[in-house]
């Protein structure tokens, strides 16, 4: 499954079952963020094709957090992209380059089997190809602030908790807000829909990504686009609220 839908002017959300992934365009090129899981790479493939771009017109991937949802399908991109750059915050750069791992281990996910869906989803992740070690050597860390130099002309918000370098990008002429897992709206393992924190054996710091979210209250943003879970449309400060009070 892959459902593409545009939110905004030049915002692309893809949604498949597992995770989802959202494409900037602006001209001919286009910034991807986020990249699925490592047999969701044909998808991706599909995603730029569905809106009109090739991968040579891919100008920058931007992570939210290197977990293996989200970077999984960047080697098998960048190979027919060789001009994208790959770019995240300072901290996450090297999580994506495994200097070091903060995701649960399949020892963690089995002692969370007993939880409403963590078996089907365990079984999803499996074939999609979660147990692929994957590494980005080429990610980058962002430097300067404000807005990027990119299609969408996302600006980084430096998010830690649910990794320590999780960044969500915020783009204030659209008022979307591209969230990844510091906020979903859905997920195989949550019974509850709309705005909530992610379950929490995923978080590496489970309290850092409470008050990160913080950071995201002020944004002037009515547009959530999730790593997991459908659109919201809605002040990003209530579905902080939300979250918060579940
Ligand atoms: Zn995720």
């Amino acid at each position: 499954m892959l459902r593409i839908t545009q939110v905004a002017d030049g915002v692309h959300f893809a949604e498949t079952k597992g995770v989802n992934w959202t494409l900037l365009t602006e001209g001919d090129s286009v910034t991807l963020v986020d990249a699925g899981y490592p047999a969701d790479a044909p998808l991706v493939a599909a995603s730029l094709d569905r809106i009109g771009r090739r991968p040579e017109q891919l100008l920058a991937v931007l992570v939210t957090h290197a977990h293996v949802d989200h970077i999984g399908g960047l080697p098998a991109l960048l190979a027919s992209a060789p001009g994208a750059r790959v770019l995240t915050s300072e901290r996450e750069a090297r999580h994506a380059r495994r200097e070091f791992l903060e995701q649960a281990t399949p020892r963690d996910v089995a002692a969370n089997l007993w939880r409403p869906g963590v078996l089907p989803w365990a079984l999803h992740i499996i074939r999609a190809g979660a147990l692929k070690k994957v590494s980005v050597p080429a990610a980058e860390a962002i430097t300067g602030t404000g807005p990027l130099d990119l299609p969408g002309r996302p600006v980084p918000v430096v998010t830690p908790g649910h990794t320590s370098g999780h960044t969500c990008y915020h783009l204030p002429d659209t008022g979307v807000l591209i969230t990844g897992d510091a906020l979903v709206t859905g997920h195989w393992t949550s019974r509850i829909d709309g705005p909530q924190r992610i379950t929490p054996f995923f978080d590496h710091d489970r309290e850092a990504a409470g008050t990160a979210l913080g950071l995201l209250r002020p944004l002037p943003a009515d547009i959530l686009l999730p790593g997991h879970g459908p659109v919201h449309r809605g002040p990003v400060a209530e579905a902080v609220d939300t979250a918060l009070g579940r």
